[in-house]
């Protein structure tokens, strides 16, 4: 049973939307592989580019409002804990529009992950600026350069309390598919930066290429070895660009009982005997 939809395409070509789209499809079709049901997993997307995946991945989605994947996303996943729920969200989606949404879903430790597709531009809306836009970008609202400093979105996710913090590149397929698994594996919330090529718009491919490193995840479990690792680039600088989970924790979720007085054991007792399999 094919993961993606026969709706007609409408990403550009050469757009990193696709790397993102088929690393996700290769994770959910291992998972899958590995005893998790393809139903109990639920896609939310916002409004953006990006939020056109909701249409092309055949599965259970919700496209929602700009801005507010994060907190559809938490309301899925606490209405109903034994499904496994991902967040894709653009940057002036997760950043801008729907900030307060995201820090309050990583201070809560919502069981979910959320995937923001950084472009570093409003693509859909033929590039204007957005809070990951480096200084100088020059773009539609901007014709004489951004005067602002980008926001740091992991330094800004490891002080909300994310409990898993990560960062990935669209060109680098291989190592985008081992983030996202261990995202939607990990229980509490996922975090995963992907930096994103924008063919159009914000073609940042040259200026990536030399300065991209994997992390391997060392010292993930050490939060001021993340903080450190997450400043080393402020998304503006010529700095390294670490790739990888810079930080995983384990701390209790869903601070609600369910109604039902439930909890989200099911889903755990399935993640935690894939896991074992692996080992
Ligand atoms: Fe992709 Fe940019 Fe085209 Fe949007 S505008 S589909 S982000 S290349």
């Amino acid at each position: 049973m094919t993961w993606i939809t026969g709706a007609q395409n409408t990403w550009c070509p050469g757009c990193g939307n696709f790397a993102i789209q088929h690393a996700l499809k290769a994770v959910l079709e291992d998972l899958v592989a590995g005893g998790m049901r393809r139903e109990n997993f639920v896609l939310v997307s916002g409004i953006g580019c990006h939020a056109k995946i909701a249409d092309y991945m055949a599965m259970n989605s919700f496209y929602s409002i700009h801005g507010r994947g994060a907190a559809v996303a938490g309301g899925i996943a606490l209405a109903n804990p034994d499904l496994t729920v991902i967040s894709c969200a653009g940057d002036g989606d997760a950043y801008a529009e729907g900030l307060d949404h995201l820090v309050f879903a990583a201070k809560r430790n919502t069981d979910m992950t959320v995937i923001v597709h950084d472009n570093r531009v409003y693509g859909l809306t033929t590039g204007q600026y957005t809070p990951t836009s480096y200084e100088g970008f020059r773009g539609r609202s901007t014709p004489d350069g951004v005067r602002e400093r980008p926001i740091n979105p992991l330094e800004l996710m490891l002080a909300s309390g994310a409990t898993f913090v990560a960062r990935a590149y669209t060109r680098k397929m291989e190592h985008l598919k081992t983030v996202l698994k261990a995202a939607v594996l990990h229980r509490g919330f996922s975090f995963v930066d992907v930096l994103q090529i924008c063919a159009t718009y914000n073609n940042l491919t040259d200026y990536y290429a030399p300065r991209v490193y994997e992390t391997e995840g060392r010292d993930a479990g050490d939060f001021e070895a993340a903080m450190r690792l997450a400043r080393e680039w402020d998304y503006s600088s010529d700095a390294p660009i670490a790739l990888g989970v810079i930080y995983e924790s384990d701390a209790p979720s869903d601070p609600w009982p369910r109604m039902d007085g439930g909890g989200p054991e099911k889903r755990r007792e399935e993640i935690r005997r894939i896991l074992q399999e692996k080992i």
